[in-house]
């Protein structure tokens, strides 16, 4: 594996293999603290033959939240073990001024229209506006060919591909969703997770069993009587609940009921102690 931390070394790396060979690259931006969700981005890169490029960039910018980005875990050294052995083939750890060389404010700002005003968006204000700017730095750093994305941030895979559709870069980089990876309980994993003591695991599983609640009972009662219970279920395990929600798949418009016309998610957001945690299940 090779690393960079400047933009221009990764470049010329990347111009001099594409002279040797035929390249398809794909690329797994990360914030690090590395656990199998992201590994199974990396698997998904070598499994599509390509030359794999992860990014370790804790970003400032979708961070509405000083204390999340003071307390975001940082684990480079294990992180770097870690990609070796998945067999990456390039770690990029760009710093602040590598990505933001003029400041948070001269890298070109995207909108997202009313993905900006539901579930994330409206809980966490600008994080969407951060990831944009982020992201559109890192593919025009990076060039991918494929980007490969966790469904774990089922609103981010759509504000992503808003940002490809604005940037017009459907015909360069195309996105690729890849299935949310749990523990054995069902607890999806994140690199907030590390954060939760022993009791706040168990009381997080509350999240999953409401999803999964939430599914089966899609043919049989009413969301809202489904989601009632399930706030009861949070509640009773300490998680404060930001929102549980239906909405279209595809589109992540909220439904007021199951209609069993379209794909559907159905989202959760919730604190469990100090952690704000994020779920989802399509259904
Ligand atoms: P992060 O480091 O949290 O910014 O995540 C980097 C990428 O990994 C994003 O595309 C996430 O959606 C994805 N990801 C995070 N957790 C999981 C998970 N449990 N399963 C699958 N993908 C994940």
């Amino acid at each position: 594996m090779v690393i960079f931390k400047k933009a221009a070394d990764l470049q010329d790396f990347i111009t001099n293999k594409r002279n040797e060979q035929q390249l398809k690259l794909g690329f797994i931006p990360t914030m690090g603290a590395l656990h199998e969700g992201h590994l199974s981005l990396i698997e998904a890169a070598k499994k599509q033959e390509c030359l794999t490029v992860c990014s370790i960039f804790v970003n400032p910018t979708q961070f509405n939240d000083p204390e999340d980005f003071k307390k975001y875990p940082n684990t480079l050294t294990a992180d770097t073990k870690t990609l070796l052995d998945a067999q990456c083939d390039i770690l990029f750890i760009p710093d602040v001024q590598e990505i933001y060389p003029n400041g948070f404010d001269a890298v070109k700002t995207y909108a997202f229209g009313y993905l900006e005003t539901i579930f994330e968006g409206a809980q966490r204000p600008g994080h969407f506006e951060g990831v944009g700017k982020v992201v559109a730095r890192l593919l025009e750093l990076v060039q991918p060919q494929l980007l490969f994305l966790g469904q774990k941030d089922a609103q981010q895979c759509l504000v992503i591909k808003a940002l490809i559709k604005q940037m017009h870069w459907e015909q360069k980089t195309s996105v690729i969703i890849v299935p949310t990876i749990r523990n054995k309980q069902g607890l999806a994993l994140s690199s907030r997770n590390l954060r939760l003591n022993e009791t706040e695991q168990q009381q997080a599983l509350a999240l999953y069993q409401s999803l999964q609640f939430i599914n089966a009972a899609k043919t049989t009662t009413t969301f809202v009587l489904a989601q009632q219970h399930c706030e009861a279920l949070l509640r009773q395990n300490h998680c404060k609940i930001e929102y549980i929600a239906l909405a279209d798949a595809e589109t992540l418009k909220p439904l007021a009921d199951f209609d069993h016309q379209k794909d559907m998610i159905v989202l959760i957001a919730a604190r469990v102690g100090a952690v704000r945690l994020i779920d989802n299940l399509l259904i």
